[in-house]
């Protein structure tokens, strides 16, 4: 970096020939310097060189192509009787047009079936029996005509036992060894632990561990997913999620770190080493293969809707959405998967731009691009920039796509070989996908160990692993409102606990937990508390009045809601002296958990109303997995607790922190905002809060949050102090050294996020009011001091230009931690030509 900074400054004392041949001296130069963002291990390359040389056109194109398990099998159904009201959700979640609905309602029980039986949907009445079927002679077919590399994906999407795994798995290699020569690389939505392997440890989803601002507890969440991965065989999942949840309509928020790009990268480099260990070239039998996803602005649809549009100028992609994505690059990240959706309406899945430029080529990152899930189609059938699927393959190979889950069709196999025998995608495009995809699959030693699992994995689903997730959930639930000390509470009062949250499992593990939506899942989360018992275990059960008021219909769309019984609750409340509302939204995910209104719903807010008439103490609890608008009640209550989705021990670890038994840590990951038109985040530019303009008509521009980014309290208090900054002046190259103490002043222990704040004073591009910088965890007994220190290359305060170069100019900046604040001045403006600096 720094050689390059010496050739800018020549440029600029040249005449304009030498500095146009500099110039190419410095893109010479810059290209040779820029090193593989994962090193290159070159008896691992030899290997691949040496199996690639050997591929038919055939078997390279096969390598290219992922498809769904569900293929391969067949769900035969015992005593099927089909559910009309379902088959008509269902075809409603996937945008049918009602003339289909139509004619699929008019249709017998068993043609619905034969039409959507084979589909990972429920269309059944609940006293079908369900069992997947691996069909052999299929798989068969498929490997050794179709050469298929990957699978993914679980039967009917739905948890398999770790033996089935082992069963399915153990196959598909045999098979595929056989036909092949080459491992299947078989992908799993293990998502915030194994989602799809019953009996394993689920974590709090990423939003919490965001909240946590912990980056260990990601870590050991990660490692604990590789683990009780690879003991059902799959070595490679689809996370982590850094998509930046920056519109809070969108269905998806929970399912990364948060708002911040540097919460996000933090935690994603955390992760990484979690899955995958510490060398990406060797990863042991222990870890797996990530897919960080999805590459890249997928959270910012224009219509708060999944998979829709994203309009983002070059400054918020390059600084904001593209720094995770690139800090996982660097990690070591083996694949990423790539956003369904289109920026600037350049679909993602198109784009050379995104794919091989900003990636592969400037940061010479050699892992692999697969498509999410029909990706490819979606370019013909949903964006409309391809005639066909044969010219949608052609614009995403030649994009820079390496492998397509195209889930149901072998005619990418077909149509891709066209393609490369007319000419219109190259054979060294090919080759390099297919080096690629040896590379995972040398890397992650599928070829010498096409199998794990067995002995050795005797820690799946243990208490250990049970213990960190109950640490994760404690340090991520956040405590946003403690009026009078009303937390924590005492033993030994009556407790009326209501609102639809209040006793199901399914809310508290979210979406992407034993099944894609998360729900019809209770007999798989049994074991594990739901709020209810979990009071009931602190307080006794004498002491737990359990009137929901509202419930969530099952049968239904998320948001359905049964006829609410409010007065019941009411009533219920005389004999109780505290009231406990568990309040929020039921799971989901992507396009199902699409939303109209940000509001809460209605029914729950009538609740809260009804309820607070009763005089006494409201606790609300909020479980969301995004900020459900509740300014009209949030006054109604004397404390507020948002656990976001925290997981399976989440409700124990929420009964902890209630009794005080555990002390509140966390903090907001996402800008809680009080009212639609105001979804702000929290680094909003300056010039969005200019307040109140007094005069005729009191007009305002101003940012009305009802919880900011970072906000979090605890039972103990803290005092920040002595903020420092080692230099009041600096140029581009320096390191600053900032440092605080932070002192416990209450009378429990604590642990404090520290979090580094600057703002840029004057910028030629509107700056942002403040922007994190970095953060740290760390612990305080009563009375402690701890000074932390940060060291913040001076780069990082650079911004993306108006010309889209980065850039630092002089001027004042200010840096911030907790209450306290400090000066120190850039002294010399620098602009990088660099894409990455
Ligand atoms: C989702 C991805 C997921 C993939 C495979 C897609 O619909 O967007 O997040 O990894 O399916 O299940």
């Amino acid at each position: 970096m720094q050689g390059k900074t010496k050739n800018y400054k020549l440029i600029r004392n040249m005449t304009k020939k030498n500095a146009l041949l500099a110039l190419l001296m410095v893109i010479a130069t810059g290209m040779q310097a820029q090193k593989p963002a994962i090193p290159r291990d070159a008896a691992l390359e030899a290997k691949i060189e040496k199996t690639l040389s050997k591929m038919t056109l055939d078997e390279k194109i096969g390598q290219m192509l992922e498809l769904n398990l569900d293929v391969m099998g067949k769900m035969t159904v015992e005593n099927a009787k089909v559910d009309r009201e379902k088959v008509r959700q269902v075809m409603q979640q996937f945008g049918a047009p009602k003339s289909q609905m139509d004619e699929v309602m008019s249709m017998t029980d068993q043609q619905i079936i034969d039409r959507m039986g084979n589909y990972p949907v429920d269309i059944y009445e609940g006293s079908t029996k369900r069992v997947w079927k691996l069909n052999e002679m299929m798989l068969d077919t498929l490997i050794s005509k179709w050469k298929v590399g990957s699978i993914l994906n679980a039967p009917g999407t739905r948890a398999a036992t770790v033996a089935q795994w082992q069963e399915w798995i153990q196959l598909i290699q045999k098979k595929s060894m056989k036909y092949i020569g080459i491992p299947d690389i078989y992908g799993l939505d293990h998502n915030h632990g194994v989602t799809y392997t019953q009996g394993g440890t689920l974590f709090p989803q990423p939003i919490n561990l965001g909240a946590s601002f912990n980056t260990e507890l990601a870590r050991t969440g990660a490692e604990i997913t590789a683990y009780e991965s690879r003991a059902a065989n799959c070595p490679w999942v689809y996370n982590p999620v850094v998509d930046l949840g920056r519109d809070q309509r969108w269905a998806r928020i929970w399912e990364s770190f948060g708002e911040d790009a540097i919460v996000n990268s933090k935690m994603v480099v955390a992760e990484i080493k979690g899955y995958q260990g510490d060398d990406p070239n060797h990863i042991d039998q222990y870890h797996v293969g990530t897919s960080t996803k999805h590459y890249f602005a997928y959270g910012a649809p224009w219509t708060g809707k999944d998979r829709t549009p994203a309009y983002l100028p070059i400054q918020i992609l390059r600084e904001k959405y593209f720094e995770p994505f690139k800090q996982a690059a660097l990690a070591g990240t083996l694949t990423m998967m790539v956003n369904s959706a289109s920026i600037n309406g350049v679909p993602v899945h198109a784009s050379y731009e995104y794919l091989t430029k900003w990636l592969k080529e400037d940061l010479q990152w050699d892992g692999m691009l697969v498509t999410d899930w029909a990706d490819i189609n979606n370019l013909y059938s949903r964006e409309h920039v391809a005639k066909d699927k044969k010219d949608a393959i052609r614009i995403a190979i030649n994009a820079g796509i390496d492998m397509s889950m195209d889930p149901y069709s072998v005619d990418f196999c077909i149509l891709l070989k066209e393609l490369v025998q007319e000419g219109k995608v190259s054979m060294s495009r090919i080759d390099d996908a297919v080096r690629r995809i040896l590379r995972v699959k040398y890397r992650l030693g599928l070829f010498e160990n096409p199998n794990t699992g067995g002995k050795g994995f005797e820690k799946f689903g243990s208490d250990e692993f049970a213990k960190k997730s109950l640490q994760a959930a404690e340090e991520s639930e956040v405590l946003l409102k403690n009026e009078g000390n009303m937390l924590p509470l005492a033993k030994g009062k009556k407790i009326l606990l209501t609102g639809p949250n209040a006793n199901q499992m399914r809310c508290l593990h979210g979406g992407w937990s034993y099944t894609w939506q998360g729900s019809k899942a209770e007999d798989l989360s049994e074991k594990y508390n739901t709020i209810y018992e979990a009071l009931c275990n602190k307080y006794g059960k004498d002491n737990i009045i359990l009137e929901q008021g509202v419930t969530y219909n099952e049968d239904g769309a998320y948001y359905d809601e049964n006829e609410p019984q409010i007065q019941k609750a009411v009533d219920a409340a005389k004999g109780a002296d505290v009231i406990i509302a568990c309040i929020g939204e039921n799971s989901y995910t992507e396009t199902p958990g699409n939303l109209t209104d940000l509001w809460l719903s209605e029914n729950q807010r009538n609740l809260v109303k009804e309820l607070a008439k009763t005089n006494k103490p409201i606790i609300l609890v909020l479980n969301e997995g995004r900020p459900r608008l509740i300014a009209d009640i949030e006054p109604l209550a004397k404390a507020v607790v948002d656990i976001l989705i925290p997981g399976n021990y989440g409700a124990d670890a929420l009964v902890n922190l209630l009794a005080g038994d555990a002390n509140f840590s966390a903090k907001m990951p996402y800008t809680y905002p009080r009212e639609i038109n105001s979804l702000n985040t929290y680094d909003y530019k300056v010039s969005e809060e200019v307040g109140t303009m007094a005069g005729a008509y009191n007009y305002d521009a101003k940012v009305s949050l009802q919880w900011p980014f970072g906000f979090g309290m605890s039972y103990t208090t803290y005092e920040y102090a002595n903020l420092k900054v080692d230099k009041s002046q600096f140029t581009a190259d320096d390191i600053l050294t900032v440092t605080v103490d932070v002192k416990n002043t209450g009378s429990r222990a604590g642990k404090e996020a520290v979090l580094l704040y600057t703002s840029d004073l004057v910028a030629s591009v509107v700056p942002d009011n403040k922007r994190l910088r970095d953060f740290t965890k760390i612990e305080l007994q009563p009375g402690e001091t701890k000074t932390v220190t940060f060291q913040l290359p001076a780069k990082n305060l650079a911004f993306v230009g108006a010309d889209g170069r980065w850039t630092l100019e002089e001027g004042d900046f200010v840096l911030k931690v907790g209450n306290q604040t400090v000066g120190t001045a850039c002294t010399q403006t620098k602009v990088w030509d660099e894409p990455n600096i």
